[in-house]
Formats: C-alpha cells, sequence, structure tokens
C-alpha cells in the first residue's frame, strides 16, 4: 500500500512550498494538483473555450496533455500541451480561471484518476484543496495548513514581484479573497479541512517550523 499524506488549505497558505519541501526530505513523489486545474484553465484560455460551456471544457479537462519535468536545479516545470506554461500558470489570471473550471463537477471527475496515478511507491505528498476529502480519503496523514488572509496576500505578493510581475497588494488581497469565497462555497468539493485533519496555522511561522511539524506527524 502506498503512503500519502494530503495537504490542502486555501491559497498563499504555503501548500505548495511546504508540501515540496516535505516530499524532497521524505523522498516521495509530489502532486501539484492546483497545476492540474491551472493547465486546464490556460489550455481552455488557449483553445479560446467559453468558461460557461462545460462540455467544451470536461473534453479539455481530458484531452489537455500535462507534463512535470524537474530540471536539474530542482525546479518543478509544467508542460501544457508540450509547451513549457510555468510562468503562465502561476498567474492570478490562471488561478481565477482554474478556480472557474474547477467548480464544474464534471471537470473534477475528469481529473480525478489523473492525481490518483501520481500515487506511486515510496510515498506522495499530495497537495490541493480536497486532497484528504475527496481524491485521497484513506490518506494516512491529512494536514489542512491556514493563514490570515494578509499574509497569504503578502507571500503572493512576494512570489510574483520575484518573478517581475506588477501586483499591488490591495490587488491581491481582494482576488485571493474572491478566489477563497469561490472555493468555499461551491456545491462540489467545498474546500474545507477532512474532520481527521490536522490544521496548521502557519501565519508568522517560518517555512522550516511548519515542515518539521509537518514531518513529526508522521512515525519515524
Ligand atoms: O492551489 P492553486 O492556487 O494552484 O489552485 C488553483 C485553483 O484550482 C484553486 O483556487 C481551486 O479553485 C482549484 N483547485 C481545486 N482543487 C484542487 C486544487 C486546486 O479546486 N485540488
Amino acid at each position: 500500500d502506498v503512503p500519502v499524506l494530503t495537504i490542502d488549505g486555501p491559497s498563499g497558505s504555503g501548500k505548495g512550498t511546504i508540501s515540496r519541501a516535505v516530499a524532497h526530505r521524505l523522498g516521495w513523489h509530489y502532486l501539484d494538483s492546483g497545476a492540474l486545474y491551472r493547465a486546464v484553465g490556460v489550455a481552455a484560455a488557449w483553445a479560446d473555450l467559453d468558461l460557461d460551456d462545460p462540455g467544451a471544457l470536461v473534453r479539455c479537462a481530458f484531452d489537455t496533455e500535462i507534463d512535470f519535468r524537474e530540471t536539474p536545479d530542482g525546479d518543478l516545470r509544467v508542460l501544457v500541451n508540450g509547451h513549457d506554461a510555468t510562468d503562465e500558470l502561476r498567474t492570478e489570471t490562471a488561478g481565477a480561471a482554474a478556480s472557474a473550471i474547477a467548480a464544474i463537477p464534471a471537470v473534477r471527475t475528469a481529473l480525478r484518476d489523473r492525481q490518483r496515478a501520481f500515487r506511486r511507491l515510496p510515498g506522495l505528498v499530495a497537495d490541493g484543496r480536497d486532497m484528504g476529502t475527496v481524491i485521497f480519503p484513506d490518506a494516512a496523514w491529512k494536514v489542512f495548513l491556514t493563514a490570515s488572509a494578509e499574509e497569504r496576500a503578502e507571500r503572493r505578493y512576494n512570489q510574483l514581484k520575484n518573478k517581475g510581475v506588477s501586483v499591488t497588494l490591495a490587488g491581491l488581497l481582494r482576488e485571493i479573497l474572491a478566489r477563497d469565497a469561490r472555493d468555499a462555497s461551491r456545491a462540489v468539493a467545498p474546500l474545507r479541512p477532512a474532520p481527521e485533519a490536522v490544521c496548521i496555522d502557519t501565519t508568522g511561522l517560518g517555512i522550516d517550523e511548519v515542515v518539521d511539524s509537518v514531518l513529526a506527524l508522521l512515525p519515524g
């Protein structure tokens, strides 16, 4: 049986950074499920699909080729239909498109088996919104990360600024609150912790502290 650790939480809670670091420390595989939703959102935009046409979006979710490649310096690149879309996927436009298509139940179903296919030995760290509740309900360890909206906006701001993207903190805070509201209120797989998840509020905590508290949940 392949062990799974799920790490769910809202955008900017530190899920991505923490999950990658934990996977690295354990030598386990890593699933960035948000990247799958973002990739479908971006592929839909490339194909000029109507966000109000669920049928076309579901076909897009099935047909879009999404590949994760690790560069020699440990950077994770995402190829969408063969194109390196890593930087485009990180934009808030891609996040908003992901959040819109993620509210369509059949799109979520289309991506379900792809996500489960990441479960391979020696283990998987799965990062997302519904990893512990829907995709890997039998995961042995479940974590839910939170942080204040202000701190999450600030983290995104610093991430994007480092990439040379021009954004304002107030604009990001507004977008993050809007995306949270949509993710929490949608009918399917709304964002919420699995009942058995360990919740960690990362406000004011450093990366290493959070990584250590997550690793402390696992034996040995
Ligand atoms: O985690 P990330 O910010 O990359 O996710 C982008 C969007 O994709 C989220 O706002 C959410 O709507 C959607 N998503 C989801 N289920 C997941 C991962 C992401 O609905 N497991």
